[in-house]
C-alpha cells in the first residue's frame, strides 16, 4: 500500500526536493543548524549573506558570537544556533581538518546536530541514505496514512524504513512534507481534495475540510 500511495505522491509532487539552499556540506551543516524549528524559506532568505561572508569551518568558529547572532537574527533561538556553528565549526575545525564528516555517529555528536539533522547532511550533502528524516510534516501524515502507531522520531523511522523501498528513502521524506504543506495540514487536513482519501485511514483524524 505505501509504494501505491508514494506513486501518486510522485505524481503530485514531481519537483519535491530538499529545500534548503546549499553549495557545499559546511554550508548545508551551518542551513540544517539554523534551519530547527523555523520555515526552509527564513532560513534561505538568511543564509545567502552568511555564506558570502564565512567561506570556512575556522572562519565560523573564529566568529564573534554576538556578531554572528546579530546576522542570523531573523531566526528563532538565533543565540543559541549562532553559538551552536561556533562550536560546531570549532570540532570540525580540531578533528576533522575543517570538512564535515560523512557518519551519522560522528555528525550527531555536533552541538545543534541531532539525529534528523544528520541524516538530512548525509543525504543531501554526501548522497548517503541510511535513513529517513522524520520532521514534523512526515511525523503527521505518515501517522494519518497508517504508515505507524507511534509518535517518537526515531520509532517513526524504523516503521517508515520497514515499509518503504531504501530506494525511496529520500524522496519519501520530501514527498510527505510536500504533501503535509498543501493538503494534510496541521491542525486539520482537507481530506476533501486529498487524491489520497480513498485508501487513507486518516487515523486521528478528528476534523477536516
Ligand atoms: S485523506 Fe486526509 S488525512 Fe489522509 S493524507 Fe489526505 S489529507 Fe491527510
Amino acid at each position: 500500500m505505501p509504494a501505491a500511495l508514494l506513486g501518486k505522491l510522485k505524481a503530485l509532487y514531481p519537483n519535491a526536493r530538499y529545500y534548503l539552499n546549499f553549495s557545499t556540506p559546511l554550508e548545508l551543516l551551518v542551513a540544517a543548524i539554523l534551519s530547527a524549528q523555523v520555515r526552509d524559506t527564513v532560513v534561505n532568505a538568511t543564509t545567502p549573506a552568511l555564506f558570502k561572508k564565512y567561506r570556512s569551518a575556522d572562519e565560523y568558529a573564529r566568529a564573534d558570537l554576538e556578531t554572528l547572532t546579530r546576522e542570523i537574527k531573523a531566526i528563532t533561538f538565533s543565540a543559541n544556533k549562532a553559538k551552536h556553528i561556533k562550536q560546531a565549526c570549532a570540532i570540525l575545525d580540531e578533528k576533522y581538518h575543517g570538512r564535515v564528516p560523512e557518519t551519522l555517529e560522528q555528525l550527531v555528536e555536533l552541538p545543534g546536530i541531532g539525529r534528523k539533522t544528520a541524516h538530512a547532511i548525509l543525504i543531501n550533502a554526501f548522497g548517503k541514505v541510511e535513513g529517513v528524516v522524520v520532521d514534523t510534516h512526515v511525523i503527521r501524515v505518515a501517522f494519518r496514512l497508517g504508515w505507524t502507531k507511534n509518535t517518537k522520531p526515531d520509532k517513526i523511522e524504523q516503521d517508515l524504513m520497514t515499509l518503504i523501498p531504501k530506494a525511496d528513502w529520500a524522496k519519501a521524506t520530501w514527498l510527505l512534507k510536500d504533501h503535509g504543506r498543501a493538503v494534510c495540514s496541521a491542525p486539520v487536513p482537507a481530506c476533501s481534495r486529498c487524491a489520497l482519501e480513498p485508501d487513507c485511514p486518516k487515523a486521528g483524524v478528528t476534523k477536516r475540510t
